[in-house]
């Protein structure tokens, strides 16, 4: 029987706004989907067999020597160890110096309460894999376009340069619990003031 090439095990929608927690084996492919493009994803990951192990931007950034990802880089645990290879990237443009966004940002920068975030979505769509509020780790926020002016301080951040259908395709290098979170920022032009889908896809090959 022939094996269709890049067939889809999991695919699935993320509505703009909200988030979803699933699972990838070592050696799958993610593939993570701006649909309509400019859509800001935060994407986490804990491993599976050991859930004070997760994806560390600290760890990433140090181990890669640079303050963002691309094609070609691994992406690092907080034990050092490596989580994921980076085997398409479309944009070359994500963060991964911000935190989440959180119901404080939207209360303390903008005077409004209860706004959908990226941290509720994800103690959210992790509370059925025992992982809380206080235990999200810290995001690496694809198509995020948050530039570091030459002096150290944060340039205010812009609209991602991801167009429809831009993706980034990671392999697992080992058991994981995936979190990922289409940002709700409609507040600044972080998503093009615009909130969107985000697709996700585990595949066989790559
Ligand atoms: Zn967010």
């Amino acid at each position: 029987m022939e094996v269709k090439k890049k067939m889809s095990l999991k695919e699935q929608i993320i509505p703009g706004g909200t988030g979803a927690a699933f699972e990838i084996k070592k050696g799958e492919y993610l593939k993570v989907t701006d649909v309509e493009g400019k859509q800001v994803a935060d994407f986490i990951a804990i491993c599976l067999t050991n859930k004070k192990e997760f994806l560390s931007t600290a760890h990433t950034r140090t181990m890669n020597g640079r303050l963002t990802v691309t094609k070609g880089d691994k992406l690092f645990s907080n034990y050092r160890h490596e989580l994921f290879e980076v085997v398409e990237d479309t944009v070359g443009v994500h963060d991964t110096l911000y935190p989440c966004c959180d119901s404080q940002r939207y209360r303390l920068d903008f005077n409004v309460e209860n706004h959908r975030n990226c941290r509720d979505n994800f103690a959210q769509a992790l509370r059925e894999y025992g992982i809380d509020y206080g235990y999200i780790p810290d995001p690496l926020n694809l198509f995020q376009n948050s530039p570091v002016n030459s002096d150290g301080t944060f340039a205010a951040p812009t609209e991602p340069k991801s167009k429809p259908g831009d993706f980034v395709v990671f392999q697992a290098l080992t058991d994981l619990i995936i979190g990922i979170s289409s940002c709700p920022q409609d507040m600044t032009p972080l998503c093009g003031y615009n909130i969107t889908d985000i697709k996700s896809e585990i595949v066989q090959t790559w």
